[in-house]
């Protein structure tokens, strides 16, 4: 617990009101999103400006105490959960739009506005905001911007990164640095507006950012491709892009996935086929019809039993919230539920479906794959029960085979979800010893007495590599 004197030295920099302490509270901020990991925090923090993020900073420091930003919670890697205790900072007072500047097509944003609000605020100027995690109704730009969140429009349009441009930062020992601005281009130094994104709390708050905007598409349109075979719908993906077309939304639904969608969104999705396809364009209207037009007669092509195209604005939007409603539909199914984000070149996406299949049935567990499968980034999905140690040991094992898989098929142990607590011991398979040393050192830099975040990102030990073989 804190002492007394740190407790009175925070409540005189951000008001009585915004520490808070009670066994109650600290219980709600011990976890996250993900469903393994929990450790009380002493305190928790919201401060209203960043010269009172600076200041805490500056007091912890000087204290090694350590410090979790939190945006939502909603992160999967279990990187808000406190894991060495201290404080919890959170930024539901700094949730402001700065500056919306539609000569240079940039908004500057607080960390805690959530994600869902400035898209929509944006659009309604006819200006865009691409990332768009499924999250988005409830994610942060800065857990987004730490994350360095992907989203369904990621294939057309990238992720977060891509629209970081500049930022406000305070530093381990509270100094206030801005990197980057609404500059097109700067090459002055290192671009350290990039280091910070996806740095997962642990090099630096951020307490402002600058994102760059695009103007907002003229149309889009939505189709649905039907398989009863997987390989077919991978086949399609790669041949969509191979005909040059890139859609704003290429993404696989696999069929329990499907049922336990339609189970909970009743919107009549087909559940007697083996896995979906679901396709959106944007763009000029000629363009967009052309696109669609190519994409429904190479799935055809490539063996999807049927296409249906969405008929209405209404009836694309309730696709699009199904598929964006997947984890939630498939957490009702059982007590647990550990979502993974194994990415793998786009090639490679019917081969990493099969791995998963093979795996999950090695191990006789439940596990079901969606995702965006335009970035190869695909979500397979397990609904466990934590109480259940044995069948917990066997999930373990599986998904530590798939990461194996995915690396060995070219890919990586996270696409979006990050590093966090959960995939801290898989790090080294990914980047090796020199990678994870080269990361440790930049952490260093940042953060010497390592209070931001800590227990993230580097593990004290890394898992023996499973060698595997198919
Ligand atoms: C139903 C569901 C669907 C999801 N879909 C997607 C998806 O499609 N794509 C995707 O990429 N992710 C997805 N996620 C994961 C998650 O929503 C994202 O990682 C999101 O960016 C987290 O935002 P948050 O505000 O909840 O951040 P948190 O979970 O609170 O924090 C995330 C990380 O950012 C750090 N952080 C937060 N704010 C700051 C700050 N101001 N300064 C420094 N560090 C900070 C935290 O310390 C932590 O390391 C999904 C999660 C759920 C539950």
């Amino acid at each position: 617990m804190l002492s007394n004197e740190i407790k009175q030295k925070l409540i005189t920099i951000v008001g009585k009101e915004n520490v808070e302490d009670s066994q109650a509270v600290r219980l709600v901020y011990s976890y996250d999103a993900t469903p393994q990991f929990q450790a009380m925090p002493d305190c928790v923090i919201s401060p209203r400006n960043t010269k009172e993020v600076s200041e805490i900073l500056k007091l912890c420091n000087e204290n090694r105490i350590p410090i979790v930003p939190r945006g939502s919670g909603t992160n999967l890697s279990g990187g808000t959960c406190p894991t060495n205790g201290g404080i919890v900072l959170l930024f539901k007072h700094m949730n402001q739009i700065v500056q919306l500047d539609e000569e240079n097509l940039t908004i500057t944003v607080q960390p805690g506005v959530i994600t869902g609000q400035l898209i929509q605020f944006v659009e309604e100027k006819g200006l865009f905001y691409p990332p768009d995690p499924s999250s988005m109704k409830i994610s942060t730009i800065g857990g987004n911007i730490n994350e360095n969140s992907g989203g369904l429009r990621g294939l057309k349009y990238g992720v977060t990164k891509d629209y970081v441009i500049g930022l406000e930062i305070v530093l381990a020992n509270g100094d206030i640095l801005h990197t980057g601005g609404k500059l097109a281009k700067d090459v002055a130094g290192y671009d350290l507006t990039k280091l910070i994104v996806g740095s997962e709390g642990t090099l630096a708050v951020v307490t402002e950012a600058t994102l760059k905007l695009i103007p907002k598409p003229k149309t889009k349109k939505t189709l649905l491709a039907l398989y009863q075979n997987i390989d077919a719908a991978a086949r399609s993906v790669s041949k969509i892009i191979a005909k040059k077309i890139i859609p704003a939304t290429l993404e696989f639904i696999d069929q329990p996935t499907l049922k336990a969608v339609e189970d909970f969104a009743k919107i009549g999705l087909p559940t007697n086929v083996e896995a979906v396809l679901f396709i959106e364009q944007d763009g000029e209207e000629s363009q967009v019809d052309k696109d669609m037009q190519s994409i429904e007669e190479i799935c055809l092509l490539e063996g999807a039993v049927s296409v249906q195209k969405a008929k209405s604005v209404e009836e694309a939007e309730n696709l699009s919230s199904a598929r964006r409603a997947a984890l939630s539909a498939l957490a009702r199914l059982r007590p647990t539920t550990i979502l993974e984000d194994a990415t793998v070149p786009r090639s490679e996406v019917a081969n990493m479906v099969k791995a998963i299949n093979e795996i999950a049935k090695k191990y006789d567990v439940t596990i079901c794959t969606f995702g965006h499968a335009g970035d190869g980034n695909l979500h397979p999905t397990c609904t466990t029960d934590i109480r259940n140690q044995e069948e917990m040991e066997r999930v373990e094992r599986a998904f530590a085979e798939i990461f194996e898989a995915a690396i060995q098929l070219g890919g990586t142990i996270t696409g979006e979800h990050g590093v966090g607590q959960m995939k801290a011991p898989y790090l080294e398979w990914q980047l090796g010893a020199e990678g994870v040393a080269i990361m440790r050192s930049i952490k260093q830099a940042f953060d010497p007495h390592n209070i931001l975040n800590p227990g993230k990102i580097f593990a004290k030990n890394t898992r023996k590599r499973l060698v595997v073989s198919r």
